[in-house]
């Protein structure tokens, strides 16, 4: 199998038959063996029944049922875990994102990137949409390191092996370039195309701004500490401890100069309170050090992760 396509669904049965038909229609010049791995994410709709038919009538199909609604990072998880193909290209079901794109995103992977991402250039969603997007790819990109125009499309193509090692929860697939840097890849950020939506409407409100927010620091605290937890924390106890002392310091000498008692000083005891959530800092890095030890140990989860074409695989 060359190629996956990896659809999420949520109650958008007016597109789902257009969008297989476009999809089949992308893909016939391209001279590659496919799969259209269409999930349904629990919808409440007539989808699973029209995703029953398109794949009774197009073996092309292996739809994948989800028994409820899992939201939509949960949804391209499972696409990807169902995959067969060498390359993966995800897609939204609402026709915003166009299959006459699939072709050149998969060229990209060819010519040798391992996550070629789609940027919606001239994106067609109202204003109040399109702002928040745009001030959280430049939050993602400070925040990350992973500097991209559109890091929420979800129009992009994966080496298979990359799509299968995120491992993904929460609203985390808008942060999946910078969760696959941590592996070390070759991404590439390419122009597409983008349509309103005609049918059905959006699964999402401004509510998302929160999640995306904290689901933001859970991905930076991961990527940058989750190898060694005791070096975020312990860093802040040393500062917390640092500070006390200075605080300290400075009540020892207003003891010697304004003649004020130690036990009398407030700055006394904010020394003591800046002990306290010192000790307190280390013992939690120490704490989630040992989290990580059973998470690796346990899970059998490897520190690195090695190329497919690596000698004796
Ligand atoms: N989606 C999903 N599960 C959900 C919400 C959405 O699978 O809980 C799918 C939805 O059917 C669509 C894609 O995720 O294919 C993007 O959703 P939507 O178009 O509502 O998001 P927007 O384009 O407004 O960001
Ligand atoms: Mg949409």
């Amino acid at each position: 199998m060359n190629l996956s396509i990896v659809v999420p669904i949520y109650n958008e049965e007016q597109n789902l038959p257009l969008l297989a038909e476009a999809i089949r229609k992308a893909l016939t010049d391209i001279h590659k063996t496919y799969e259209c791995v269409f999930v349904d994410d629990g919808s409440s709709d007539r989808s699973a029944q029209v995703l029953k038919q398109i794949a009774a009538a197009d073996p092309h199909h292996q739809p994948v049922f989800l028994r409820r609604n899992f939201g939509q990072t949960a949804a391209l998880s499972a696409g990807f875990d169902h995959a067969r193909g060498e390359i993966i290209v995800t897609l939204d079901a609402d026709l915003q994102n166009d299959p006459a794109d699939i072709p050149m995103l998969v060229s990209k992977i060819e010519e040798g990137y391992d996550l070629v991402s789609g940027w919606r250039q001239s994106r067609q969603d109202s204003m109040i949409r399109n702002l928040p997007s745009y001030v959280a790819n430049w939050i993602i990109g400070q925040v990350t390191g992973i500097k991209l125009r559109d890091s929420g499309c979800t129009l992009k193509a994966y080496r298979a092996e990359v799509a299968q090692s995120l491992h993904l929860y929460g609203e985390m697939h808008r942060f999946i370039p910078a969760l696959a840097s941590w592996m070390g890849i070759n991404l590439i950020e390419v122009p597409v195309r983008h349509h309103a939506r005609k049918f059905g409407k959006s699964k999402y409100g401004l509510s998302r701004v929160f999640r995306v927010f904290l689901d933001l620091i859970t991905v930076k605290f991961l990527l940058s500490y989750s190898a060694s937890p005791i070096q975020f924390f312990g860093k802040f106890g040393f500062v917390s401890s640092g500070l006390g002392w200075l605080v300290c310091a400075a009540a020892i000498i207003m003891k010697f100069t304004q003649g004020r008692t130690l036990t009398g000083n407030p700055l006394f005891y904010l020394f003591t309170f800046m002990q306290i959530i010192a000790v307190q800092l280390v013992l939690i890095g120490l704490v989630a050090e040992m989290n990580m030890r059973t998470y690796h140990e346990v899970q059998k989860k490897k520190t690195y992760v090695v190329r497919k074409d690596s000698a004796g695989r």
